[in-house]
């Protein structure tokens, strides 16, 4: 498309990462004018741009990937059981190549806003670089951590070295060879960075609000029989962690925690431990996740691991967490996480008892001391789920932004839809299980029912599909009440927006999972959409 001039589509896609890519795939095979609007400059999203040092999936290889073509699956060779950052881009690419993806992709380009006007049943989107765009659908596959958080401390300005971002790092690398680092943060991004950062710098420094829970990923290069063997059966596996509840072939245990012998115990957790797995530990038991005697239980299990590996008790102990209910704040897979800190070149700064007082010109002062820096990262997170599909101005019915309708907290249909905003899905949306699950099965259920709405939106000559304002009630209350089941709101967790000042506390994940959410929307689906109105 030319920058100057006005456009009409049938569809426009925000978004070229892999929920994107997928909704363009579907929707140009329904014979509809689409494009994609992306503000980086390649496909990828998150993986395009998160480039930190250590950077890699902690879902294994075989099930971070689609599973939309057969062809597609049995073609790609993943290297490793956890793939890294390039890797997942190179497979974003190869898909972009293989179904001949960019030639309707824009990119360096940003939706700034999307008007929907009522008459023509159309959203008009204007973008940083002059466009304007009329399109019947528009469709929001931004991703659930694509806003990066920056807080902001006293005296930034003033700092002379280099500050990064972790969910923003230059695309050329950085060395930090011979430099001092400082890492604000210790949550996935900063677990996975700081062991590498640490092997290359001359002095680390961590700065440590809230310690967090992290397993070993015990990652290792794939051999061609584990390959050879898992392609053989990759389509059944694939039925299987479609119809799975995380997106992953993991079994929950039937037995409370709280039932069996210490020994018992011990062995089922130590297991889970060697496994390297995000979802093992916490499957062990039934009830990890729902009573806090059982969930104390595997959370000093983890703490026995720390003080284990660290040979500092007084470390050990700062690292360990007390807080909040393990897998309440996700969990974290690392690689020598723990055992970074036995490096001689590394500090860890709990900022609880030394927060920080402010940035100075060479460093950061933080309780009664200056430490030198010459390199800061900010692995301080995202504003999730909703901070990428409130950073457009997006302006509904009766001229209410999204701003406006979400200030109290998220509230969609099945993640997908929300009252007063027609024809606007978001792909993975809050309400949705995303993130608590495989996001690429979360994503690829998302977008085949969306792309199947809109098929059926199509053959009837309909003009707009809205949420009703009691069916998105309903299922906002449902999504809360079914969490409340849980001990997952008892965590200052970014699935409930605590991380962000001033952010509504909602949590915004939808607990029950991939298929039970499946069987879900297929229902409202096989029932003519129902909670949706359709105006022809
Ligand atoms: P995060 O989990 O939100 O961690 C942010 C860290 O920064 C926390 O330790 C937080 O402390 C700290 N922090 C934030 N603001 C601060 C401030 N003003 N002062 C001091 N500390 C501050 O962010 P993330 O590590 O980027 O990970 C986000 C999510 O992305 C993960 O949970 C995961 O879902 C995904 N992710 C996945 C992978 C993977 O697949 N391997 C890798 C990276 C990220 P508090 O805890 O006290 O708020």
């Amino acid at each position: 498309m030319d920058d100057t001039t006005h456009e009409t589509l049938d569809a426009v896609i925000i978004g070229a990462g892999f929920s994107g890519l997928y909704m363009l795939q579907k929707l140009r095979s329904l014979g509809l004018r689409v494009h994609v609007l992306e503000a980086a400059s390649d496909v990828g999203g998150t993986w395009w741009w998160n480039r930190y040092p250590g950077a890699r999936c902690d879902i294994e290889s075989f099930d971070y990937s689609y599973s939309f073509d057969a062809d597609l699956e049995q073609t790609w060779e993943w290297s490793e059981r956890y793939a890294t950052q390039p890797e997942i881009l190179a497979y974003v690419n190869h898909v972009a190549d293989r179904f001949d993806l960019r030639r309707d992709i824009s990119f360096d380009t940003r939706m700034l806003e999307a008007r929907w006007n009522d008459e023509t049943t159309t959203w008009n989107l204007t973008t940083d670089t002059g466009r304007s765009i009329d399109a019947h659908y528009c469709i929001m596959a931004v991703g659930c951590l694509s806003q990066a958080n920056h807080p902001t401390f006293e005296g930034m300005e003033e700092f002379s070295g280099r500050t990064l971002h972790t969910g923003e790092w230059p695309h050329e690398g950085v060395d930090v060879t011979g430099l001092r680092v400082g890492v604000i943060g210790t949550g996935s991004s900063a677990i996975q960075s700081i062991p590498l950062l640490a092997e290359q710098a001359e002095q680390l420094t961590v700065f440590q609000r809230t310690p967090a829970f992290t397993l070993p990923a015990m990652n290792a290069p794939l051999d061609p029989e584990t390959v050879a063997d898992f392609k053989a059966r990759y389509r059944e596996h694939r039925e299987a962690t479609r119809h799975s509840n995380g997106g992953v072939l993991t079994t929950l245990a039937e037995e409370s925690a709280l039932a069996v012998e210490a020994a018992e115990r011990d062995r089922r957790f130590e297991a889970a431990w060697k496994s390297g797995t995000l979802f093992g530990l916490l499957s062990s038991f039934s009830d990890l996740m729902i009573d806090p005697q059982a969930n104390e239980l595997a959370a000093q299990f983890v703490r026995d691991q720390i003080v284990r590996i660290v040979d500092d008790p007084v470390i050990a102990e700062r690292l360990s967490p007390h807080s909040f209910p393990i897998g309440t704040k996700r969990l974290c897979l690392d690689t020598g996480y723990y055992a970074t800190y036995n490096r001689p070149n590394v500090e860890l700064v709990d900022l609880r008892t030394e927060p920080i007082d402010r940035f100075t010109a060479t460093g950061m002062s933080v309780g009664d001391r200056e430490i030198p820096l010459d390199v800061i990262v900010f692995a301080t997170g995202f504003d999730a789920m909703t901070g990428a599909l409130l950073a457009p101005r997006i302006i509904g019915r009766d001229g209410i932004t999204l701003k406006q309708k979400w200030a109290e907290g998220p509230r969609t249909y099945l993640g997908i839809a929300t009252s007063g905003f027609p024809n606007l899905f978001t792909i993975t949306g809050p309400g949705s299980p995303s993130v608590l699950t495989n996001m690429l099965v979360s994503i690829e259920q998302h977008v085949e029912w969306t792309a199947a709405c809109i098929e059926w939106l199509e053959q009837q000559g309909a003009a707009s599909i809205e949420a009703n304002v009691d069916a998105e009630n309903g299922w906002a209350d449902h999504v809360t009440e079914v969490a409340g089941f849980t001990l997952y709101p008892t965590g200052n967790s970014w699935y409930l927006g605590s991380n962000i000042e001033g952010k509504p506390r909602v949590f915004m994940p939808y607990i029950a999972g991939v298929e039970i959410f499946r069987t879900v929307c297929d229902d409202v689906a096989a029932n003519g959409y129902r909670g949706f109105t359709i105006s022809t």
